[in-house]
């Protein structure tokens, strides 16, 4: 997700149209975060955005404002500010204006931005050289994101007038980058927005902002980038990889996938954590210090919200690439291993002429024989005891059952 900017206009039905077309930073289908999980031994390919792992981690504020807008002190205070908060990085979005870095402290400058500011949206643009004068909000994204390297954020969505409830967002095209999950002076719907956008197939990250302009707002919601280095395009690029999380004031302590598993240590045992797939449905809420989903490859996504008293952190979404379709083509009615649980070698039939794939319960494939026979030995004296599937191809269908070595 990168470059890409929309363009929104009324469509009959009264509801916010926004259009976005042009780049989007991620390759989705060739990057170390695509991975290949196996669930009951069918192939998921999904997005994993921790992929680089939670190390170094660094707090940042993308939206600040100044006297330069409508912020209530001048670029150095606000630094002061910001320092004094404890954020590492940060960037000044002001209406309409770009504030330069006022380099008074080491706080890392992202990078030079605004807040587009019209009646209808405030978007940030991030990664700007100048500003460029235009009514007609499509020739600004044209210039700035589809041919530019600028990268956009949706702010407030829940200020947007035609925002409503469950039609709130007709359409937006690949290429948007950031929505606010959590802005100081919006509402809780900002959540829902996401989760709108990302059930419209949209691959987009969830920041938390204090949308700084006063005291009322500092330390309210911030992000957490894993980045590679100090170094801002680092940290950029962990941001437009999805490797942050986003907080108003409580953050987990490591999330990773392991297997087709991902496990979350929230670091607290009161923490409660929500998994949740597309159209907010929960799939699952654990109180206490961990807590894990397994990935079926049937969600859009999978992502999570964990609440600490009022402060809640929010994790990015892992993006099922490939819908796990052979979930739905298990029929093991003729299919059959015996004993089982077995020992060390075992029998296979309602196999014959087909390819055996036997998997380990983390979707690892620890063993592959054509089978031929109808009866058809499968020596398994290397592997350890425990739970495996066995899932034979054939005719482009897979069928599936499961085992247990003693
Ligand atoms: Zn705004
Ligand atoms: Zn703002």
């Amino acid at each position: 997700m990168l470059p890409v900017y929309f363009s929104y206009s009324e469509n009959t039905n009264n509801v916010l149209e926004i259009i976005l077309d042009g780049k989007d930073g991620v390759d989705w289908d060739n990057t170390p975060n695509v991975k290949t999980i196996h669930v009951n031994g069918n192939p998921v390919a999904l997005y994993d955005p921790y992929t680089r792992g939670m190390t170094n981690p660094l707090c940042g504020q993308i939206h600040v404002h100044t006297t330069n807008s409508d912020g209530s002190y001048p670029p150095k205070t606000v630094a002061a500010k910001m320092k004094e908060a404890g954020y590492d990085f940060w960037t000044i979005t002001d209406h309409n204006f770009i504030t330069p870095d006022p380099k008074v402290n080491d706080l890392i400058w992202l990078c030079n931005a605004y807040e587009d500011t019209r009646d209808t949206q405030h978007t940030n643009i991030y990664n700007i050289p100048a500003l460029y004068n235009s009514n007609n909000i499509n020739d600004i994204i044209t210039h700035f994101v589809t041919n530019g390297n600028s990268y956009v954020m949706y702010n407030h969505p829940d200020w947007t007038p035609q925002f409503q409830p469950d039609t709130k967002i007709a359409n937006v095209i690949k290429g948007l980058s950031f929505v606010e999950v959590f802005n100081i002076t919006g509402t809780t719907e900002t959540d829902r927005a996401f989760d709108i956008l990302l059930s419209k197939g949209h691959r987009i990250w969830g920041v938390a902002s204090d949308d700084f302009h006063n005291d009322s707002h500092l330390k309210k919601g911030w992000v957490v980038a894993y980045s590679a280095s100090r170094d801002p395009n680092d940290i950029m690029q962990a941001l437009l990889t999805g490797c942050f999380v986003s907080s108003s004031g409580f953050t987990v302590k490591n999330v990773e996938l392991v297997g087709n598993t991902i496990k979350i240590d929230t670091g607290s045992p009161t923490a409660v954590t929500t998994f949740y797939k597309e159209n907010m449905t929960a799939l699952s809420t654990t109180t206490g210090k961990n807590a894990e989903y397994s990935i079926t490859g049937n969600e859009m996504f999978v992502r999570a919200v964990i609440k600490e008293g009022n402060a809640r952190c929010w994790v990015q979404p892992y993006f099922i690439l490939s819908e796990n379709t052979g979930l739905n083509e298990i029929d093991a009615s003729n299919l059959k291993i015996y004993p089982n649980p077995f020992e060390n070698i075992l029998s296979i039939t309602g196999a014959e002429n087909s390819t055996l794939r036997i998997m380990n319960v983390i979707g690892v494939v620890v063993h592959i024989q054509k089978i031929t026979g109808v009866n058809e030995p499968v020596d398994l004296q290397p592997l350890p005891a425990g739970m495996y599937f066995f899932c034979v191809e054939k005719d482009g269908q897979t069928k599936m059952v499961k085992g247990v070595k003693k």
